[in-house]
């Protein structure tokens, strides 16, 4: 309390309890609209699940389900079996297997192929992804030697042959995806590789990072490399995300040659990078729709939003936009706005999306008063997450599905608490 203020009755402190009671109880992990324009948002938990996975899901939280046990035989089975046929038919690789995240699959494939030895990298592919994922201190975990080739902008294969020695443990291919090198430059690619790690016995991994499993053009977007491309080049070995434009929850893909899947799975590590049983679900939900290539778009939620056109954006910006205006009161203004959405998550980075934005700008053109909009519309009851930028806060719609959700959450807005009014 100020000095000079008003002594607060017994209702507005009871009002104030009441409200801390509530924000207690209340969980923090909490469904927000993702308006930043970024579609796979690692923080905001990437992909959306199809509904199929969602169900599949929710089945396997509430019942038995037969994850180590083959119904035929009555024997003990295995959890990989659940993917395996899939996952060979959706790729084209000989095996496959799962874990927790690409994190984990990159970290296992090192530490399964390369302990004691030399994993081959060019250095213009020592990727960060974010957080702590730094190729060179997964390496350093997982026990192998980094050994860099090349340079920064320029990796000839005679580098790779110089490496390919009998310390080799694997040469890793890592697909740059959330960076360019452009310019003077010159990449060794996984198809004139393979042949080269095959003459010296020393298999090929390729890490994908996103990956997908769809061809993009057919939704308007830049050719992505499938994993069945990854695949048919020749690398011994491919890597992929879950939860990027593959569209499912978090996971970690490892498929290729039957003998080091088979290697992987023996590596006592797998156990503890192992997925549970409502992943799986959903997993299998997920992958199950690729089989209709027709109806994807329609069904998988990431592709479906990469998918929308601008002038779709737009119209429901122009639908939306008379009660927005009215929700916001004197609070902000709102117009419509061209804008540009990203896939996020590392994929396609230099790709981007038009789309439409309600831009809300405020009186006061401050960069203080805009952020303390966007406080304001974090605190809704179901949060609205948008971005600033060029002196408005831009609520992209390309996400936005839920607009009678959105406009509900958006009447509790606070008009007076904010120093905005
Ligand atoms: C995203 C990414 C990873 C990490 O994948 P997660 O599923 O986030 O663990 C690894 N490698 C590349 C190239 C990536 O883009």
């Amino acid at each position: 309390m100020r000095a000079g203020a008003p002594a607060p009755d017994a209702e507005g402190v009871a009002a104030t309890a009441a409200a801390t009671l509530a924000a207690g109880a209340r969980s923090t992990q909490r469904p927000v609209f993702n308006l930043t324009g970024t579609v796979l948002h690692t923080n905001l938990g990437r992909a959306l699940l199809a509904e199929a996975a969602v169900e599949a899901a929710v089945e396997a939280m509430r019942s038995p389900v037969s994850l180590e046990f083959d119904l035929e035989t009555g024997q003990r089975g295995e959890r990989d079996d659940h993917l395996r046929g899939l996952l060979r038919e959706l790729t084209g690789a000989e095996d496959a297997t799962v874990v927790n995240n690409n994190a984990a699959a990159v970290l296992l494939v090192l530490n399964t192929l390369g302990q004691g030895r030399r994993s081959i990298i060019s250095r213009g592919e020592l990727i960060e992804i974010g957080g702590a994922f730094r190729m060179p201190d997964i390496m350093a975990r997982a026990g192998t030697t980094l050994h860099e080739i090349g340079t920064t902008n320029r990796t000839h294969p005679k580098d790779y042959a110089a490496a390919l020695g009998p310390e080799a443990g694997l040469v890793l291919k890592v697909h740059t995806s959330n960076y360019r090198i452009a310019g003077f430059t010159a990449e060794v690619t996984a198809r004139e590789l393979a042949p080269l790690a095959r003459k010296h016995g020393v298999p090929l991994v390729h890490d994908l990072g996103s990956g997908t499993l769809a061809d993009l053009t057919t939704i308007g977007l830049a050719h992505e490399p499938t994993v069945r491309e990854a695949v048919a080049e020749g690398a011994d070995l491919v890597t992929f995300s879950g939860d990027k434009l593959l569209g499912g929850p978090q996971a970690g893909f490892i498929v290729g040659r039957a003998e080091l899947v088979a290697a992987i799975n023996r590596n006592p590590m797998k156990r503890a990078l192992r997925v549970d049983k409502i992943r799986l679900a959903a997993l299998e939900a997920t992958l199950r729709l690729y089989r209709d290539p027709a109806r994807l778009a329609e069904r998988l939620p990431t592709l479906r939003l990469l998918a929308r056109k601008a002038g779709e954006i737009e119209a429901q910006a122009r639908r939306l936009l008379p009660a927005v205006q009215t929700a916001l009161g004197g609070l902000a203004a709102a117009e419509i706005r061209a804008c540009t959405s990203q896939i996020g998550s590392g994929a396609l980075p230099l790709e981007t999306l038009p789309s439409a934005a309600l831009a809300l700008t405020v009186p006061e053109d401050s960069g203080r008063a805009l952020n303390a909009l966007a406080a304001a519309l974090r605190e809704l009851p179901v949060p609205v997450i948008g971005r600033i930028a060029d002196g408005a806060l831009l609520l992209d719609l390309r996400c936005l599905e839920d607009e009678a959700g959105f406009l509900a959450s958006l009447t509790a807005l606070d008009t007076g608490d904010h120093g905005l009014a």
